[in-house]
C-alpha cells in the first residue's frame, strides 16, 4: 500500500531506520550528539524524519519530533508530500490526529497528483482519518477561508474529488461519508479515468455494489454520460461487473432517494437520521434482492439474518405503526406530535427523483393531520413503559443510534452498554453499506 519508504539509502547515522522502527531512545541519543540530525532528509525522497515516523505510525517519535520548534509540521518531501499526507495513505490515525493538532495543514497539494491529505484518506479508504480531516476542517482556517463544502468536493490535478477516488477504489465508508459531509454526487471527473465520469461511473468501473448502493441511494443519475457518452451502466457491462450493471440498468427499478433538499433532512439530529438511513437502506436492499435475482447474485448483505428474528408478536398492538401495522414507531412528527415507523416516514418524504419539470419536492405533510411537518425526531415513548418501551427509550438517548429496527433491540438490549464499545462510529455507519457486524455483537456484549 502506498509508497515504501526505504531508509536503506544514505542512513550512516542510522537515524531514519530508528525513526521507522520506533526505538526512541536510539533517536534520542542521535539526536542528542548531533542535533542537526533532526533536519536531515533521506537522499533521494527527501524524507523527514517527521514524515518516516508518521508513515510508519510511530507515534511517540511524532510527539517528540513536534516538540521542536524548528520541526515544519508540513515539511515537503520530494514529491510535496507532507507528513500528514503520508499519515492519511497509510491509514495512521494518532498521527494524523497529533499532527492536525500541531496545526499541519490540510490543505497542502503534492506535486504528483496534486492531492491533499482529504484525497489520500479517500483512495487508501481509512475511514478513521478520512472522518478527523473533515472534522478539522470544519473547525479550522479552512471552514473560514475556502469553504466546507468547498473542501469537500476538493480536485486533484486531473479533476478528481475524493469522492471519485473512494468510489473508484471501492471504499463504501468512505463514499457514505464524503456524501453525508456534502460530496456532490453528480460531479464529474476532468482526466481522472475517463474524461467526465461521475463517481457513479468509477464505481461501476472499480465493481463495488456497495457503492453504487451509497451513490444511488444519494441521487446519482444513472442516466449520466461520460464524456464519451457512455453511462455507467455500460461501463458496469465493459468491466463484467454483472451485479453492479443489474443495478444501474436504466430500465431496473428506481431506488429511493435520500431526500437531502428537504429542509427537515437536513435539520434532523443524529438519531433520527440514522434510523432513516437505515430504512432507506433496507428497502433499497429489498429492491435489490429482486433486480439481482435475475443474475444469480447473492448479496453478502445483512437483511435476512437481522430481519430473521423479529419478534414481531411480543410488540403490542399499540406500538405498531398505524400506517403500515408492521413497523414499531420510532419517528415522530413535530410540530403535531403524530409518531410512524421510519419506513413509512421515508415512503412519504422520498421520491424517486425530484420532479423534472420543477427540480422541487414538494414538502410533504403529516399523514394523520395533514399539517406541516416541521421536524422529524426519533420517538419518545409513554411514561408506563413495557420492557420494549424501555428498550426503545434507552436507544433513542443513544448516541450511536446504529442498530436496526427498534424491534430488533428487544432481544438483548438489556447490556445496552455494549453499545459504547463498538469500536467506532466508522464502523457503526459502515452498516449502511453492507458491512456490519451481527446484531449480538452490538447488543450482547457482557
Ligand atoms: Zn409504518
Ligand atoms: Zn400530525
Amino acid at each position: 500500500m502506498g509508497q515504501r519508504l526505504s531508509c536503506r539509502v544514505q542512513d550512516e547515522h542510522g537515524l531514519f531506520t530508528a525513526v521507522q522502527f520506533g526505538h526512541l531512545e536510539v533517536v534520542n541519543n542521535l539526536l542528542a550528539k548531533d542535533p542537526s540530525l533532526i533536519h536531515q532528509t533521506t537522499l533521494y525522497d527527501r524524507h523527514s524524519a517527521l514524515h518516516i515516523a508518521a508513515a510508519n505510525g510511530q507515534i511517540e517519535i511524532v510527539i517528540m519530533l513536534l516538540k521542536d520548534p524548528s520541526v515544519n509540521p508540513d515539511s515537503l518531501n520530494r514529491h510535496k508530500q507532507t507528513p500528514l499526507m503520508l499519515a492519511a495513505m497509510h491509514g495512521k490515525i494518532t498521527c494524523v490526529e497529533k499532527l492536525i493538532e500541531a496545526k499541519a495543514n490540510i490543505l497542502m497539494f503534492d506535486s504528483l497528483n496534486g492531492r491533499t491529505c482529504l484525497h489520500y484518506a479517500a483512495y487508501y479508504g481509512h475511514f478513521d482519518c478520512l472522518e478527523t480531516i473533515l472534522s478539522a476542517a470544519r473547525t479550522s482556517h479552512v471552514a473560514a477561508s475556502w469553504g466546507f463544502s468547498r473542501f469537500v468536493n476538493i480536485r486533484d490535478g486531473k479533476g478528481a474529488t475524493p469522492l471519485h477516488l473512494a468510489a473508484r477504489q471501492r471504499r463504501p465508508r468512505c463514499v457514505h461519508l464524503l456524501l453525508d459531509s456534502g460530496a456532490l454526487v453528480c460531479a464529474s471527473t476532468g482526466g481522472y479515468g475517463f474524461p467526465g465520469s461521475t463517481a457513479l461511473h468509477l464505481a461501476a468501473r472499480g465493481g463495488s455494489i456497495d457503492c453504487i448502493r451509497e451513490l444511488l441511494a444519494w441521487g446519482a443519475d444513472r442516466l449520466h454520460r461520460d464524456a464519451s457518452g457512455r453511462i455507467s451502466y455500460l461501463i458496469a457491462l465493459k468491466h463484467k461487473n454483472e451485479a453492479c450493471a443489474a443495478l444501474l440498468n436504466p430500465s431496473s427499478a428506481e431506488p429511493l432517494v435520500w431526500p437531502s433538499p428537504l429542509k427537515f433532512i437536513s435539520d434532523l439530529n443524529q438519531d433520527a437520521k440514522a434510523l432513516l438511513e437505515q430504512a432507506l437502506m433496507e428497502a433499497n436492499r429489498e429492491r435489490e434482492k429482486a433486480i439481482l435475482k435475475g443474475v444469480g447474485y447473492s448479496s453478502p448483505s445483512q437483511s435476512d439474518t437481522c430481519i430473521a428474528d423479529d419478534n414481531i408478536s411480543e410488540v403490542s398492538e399499540t406500538e405498531l405503526c398505524c400506517i403500515c401495522f408492521d413497523q414499531v414507531c420510532t419517528i415522530e412528527v413535530q410540530d403535531c406530535g403524530h409518531q410512524m415507523c421510519a419506513q413509512c416516514t421515508l415512503a412519504l418524504c422520498c421520491h424517486n427523483k425530484p420532479d423534472p419539470t420543477t427540480a422541487l419536492l414538494t414538502s410533504p405533510v403529516c399523514p394523520f393531520c395533514r399539517s406541516n411537518i416541521a421536524r422529524l425526531v426519533v420517538a419518545k415513548v409513554k411514561a408506563n413503559a413495557s420492557d420494549h418501551d424501555l428498550d426503545l427509550d434507552l436507544y433513542s438517548s443513544c448516541k450511536l443510534p446504529k442498530l436496526r429496527k427498534a424491534r430488533n433491540f428487544s432481544e438483548g438490549s438489556s447490556s445496552f452498554k455494549g453499545l459504547s464499545g463498538v469500536p467506532s462510529f466508522g464502523k457503526m455507519v459502515g452498516r449502511g453499506s453492507g458491512r456490519i457486524p451481527a446484531d449480538n455483537e452490538c447488543i450482547d456484549k457482557p
